[in-house]
């Protein structure tokens, strides 16, 4: 961790260097009209969230698109630049407590395609008479939304993404206080409820990211007992693993309905094709 900061503390003084070296060459030359899609790290087909962030956008000369990348990878540095030479800083931060959450690793597997086919026909029985398009689209889904991991292939590749975290040890320090000392995983949790009930018991709780937020945060926010100030949405839909704490059954029983009833939505438009052809001829 040490190197990798040191080389990425030198790559930022080059990416921000005042002459503009970096970014007149990037931006005001040819040079990278070459490079290609397989040059790229950024692959198009990626489920990672924070890669698809770092997708082209739309008109995005490939110069620009590379120093919005190089400018990414050194984004924490300038971050700390920006702190750091603050004259007002110190007199914020002397109100300001921060922390740190490490939360465990997500479980490592999901449900095989044969689960989620016999799940999908359970919970939606008239499905059944398309039953071929629909197992066909299942496998398209799965296929396109799974990173391809033949040693194997139920591996889970997400996590529990920061924004849902925060949320749910809001939720929890809001709704549960009276249940603050039961176990539920928090390592210290007299520090955890100093720094957080506060901020939960305030109300409309600010949480700031630098991006968008994926489709299950979003509906999170909006549907947990308290209430949230996210950035946004884009709509996209990336491994998710629920926070630990702070989300009820009922909620996630909730959240699981909605997940299922959009698959419904994608399998039903595979199918509809093939039952207005059949309705034509018949
Ligand atoms: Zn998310």
């Amino acid at each position: 961790m040490e190197t990798l900061n040191t080389w990425c503390r030198m790559l930022y003084y080059f990416v921000s260097w005042e002459a503009g070296i970096v970014s007149e060459l990037l931006t005001k030359t040819n040079m990278v009209d070459g490079i290609t899609d397989t040059f790229m790290p950024m692959r198009t087909d990626s489920v990672d969230d924070e890669l698809a962030a770092h997708q082209p956008c739309l008109g995005e000369s490939k110069g620009k698109y590379v120093l919005r990348y190089l400018r990414a990878v050194v984004a924490w540095h300038a971050a700390i630049h920006v702190l750091c030479r603050s004259k007002s800083l110190p007199e914020l931060l002397k109100n300001i407590e921060i922390g740190l959450v490490e939360v465990p690793r997500s479980p490592p597997s999901v449900l095989t395609l044969g689960e989620i086919s016999a799940e999908f026909f359970m919970r939606f029985p008239h499905m059944v008479r398309d039953r071929q398009v629909v197992l066909k689209t299942l496998e398209r889904c799965y296929l396109h939304k799974r990173p391809h991991s033949d040693s194997n292939p139920n591996m889970f590749f997400g996590c529990i993404h920061a924004e849902a975290m925060l949320m749910g040890l809001l939720n929890y320090h809001n709704r549960y206080s009276a249940h603050a000392g039961q176990d539920v995983g928090i390592q210290d949790p007299q520090i955890m409820q100093h720094i957080v009930q506060p901020v939960a018991e305030a109300g409309e709780a600010v949480i700031a990211v630098s991006k968008m937020c994926c489709w299950c945060c979003d509906w999170l926010g909006k549907n947990l007992e308290s209430q949230f100030t996210l950035p946004g949405t884009h709509g996209v839909m990336y491994p998710w693993d629920p926070p630990n704490v702070g989300v009820s059954e009922s909620v996630l029983k909730k959240l699981e309905g909605e997940l299922w009833d959009q698959l419904y939505e994608v399998v039903l438009k595979s199918v509809e094709p093939f039952t207005a052809g059949t309705s034509l001829f018949l």
